[in-house]
């Protein structure tokens, strides 16, 4: 491998170190013969926030399909916390700790806030006898907390279906948030958003990282810089650039793909 094309803090990184929380190596799949993500590498630490961005065909939502196993790599390697996650199904990589959050929200209209906070928290932790009522006190506990990071605790007994466009997404955020995943994979997280509600979420994720490392995709320059510790740029298939938000900001390679479109 070159390593002239590398990013600087790749040169040297070495596969085994388990300090990285997701290590994306040589990542490839092709459909019939067209690599829509061609030998993709990047390293997410933990408490980070990444962020993909890159043009409409790029290959970033399915860099998150690979991820959490929706789809199959054709070759290369993903590592959550040293852990080969290619091998696993959607669910063994959820119980990894992986979360994911698609474009459309998936909650349910007709359930409430709570309600629907309650369906996604992890079953069978401690159901037996006299450890029910405490599990109650525990989930109820863990909805309030949820509930207030993600700006809904005024409407826990509202009916889904009544949020706004922007609190159904924090709903669907809070969903995952309840399960605790160590990395959080969100695809295009304010589309639609109004500005305030974008500071709100930009906010939200800042919060969210003690403990947990989030990937984000988004378009939103304005909110890639309001969250991002450093972007990767995907073009094609493949990285064109990685660094701060001032670096790939200003290298030519982004600059000329991005007047490009
Ligand atoms: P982005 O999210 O960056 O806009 P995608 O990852 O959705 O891009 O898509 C990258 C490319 O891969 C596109 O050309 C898309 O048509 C193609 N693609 C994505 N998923 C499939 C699939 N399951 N079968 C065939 N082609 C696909
Ligand atoms: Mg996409």
């Amino acid at each position: 491998m070159n390593a002239a094309l590398l990013p600087t803090h790749v040169i040297g990184a070495d596969p085994a170190d388990k300090s990285f929380l997701l290590a994306v190596e040589a990542l490839t799949v092709s459909f019939d013969g067209f690599k829509a993500v061609n030998d993709v590498s990047f390293y997410v630490d933990p408490n980070e926030i990444r962020v993909i961005i890159g043009p409409n065909g790029a290959g970033k939502t399915t860099v998150l399909d690979l991820i959490c196993g929706r789809t199959k790599a054709s070759s290369g390697s993903i590592k959550y916390k040293g852990q080969e996650l290619t091998k696993l199904s959607e669910s063994a990589i959820v119980q990894a700790g992986v979360g994911r959050k698609f474009q459309t929200p998936s909650i349910y209209d007709d359930l409430t806030v709570s309600e629907n906070l309650e369906i996604s928290f992890p079953r069978g932790r401690s159901v037996f006898g006299a450890l029910t009522f405490k599990r109650d006190a525990e989930v109820r506990d863990r909805i309030e907390e949820v509930a207030h990071m993600i700006f809904l605790k005024d409407q826990l007994l509202e009916r889904a279906e009544f949020l706004s466009h922007g609190q159904k997404q924090w709903l669907e955020i809070g969903m995952l948030l309840i399960q605790d995943p160590e990395l959080l994979m969100l695809d295009e997280p304010v589309a639609g958003m109004s500005v305030g509600e974008r500071i709100k979420t930009a906010e939200l994720l800042n919060q969210i990282i003690k403990g947990r490392s989030v990937l984000v995709i988004e378009h939103d320059m304005k909110f890639v810089e309001d969250i991002a510790h450093r972007v990767t740029v995907l073009h094609q298939g493949k990285v064109l650039s990685e660094g701060s938000m001032e670096r790939v900001k200003n290298d030519p390679k982004v600059i000329e793909v991005y007047l490009g479109h």
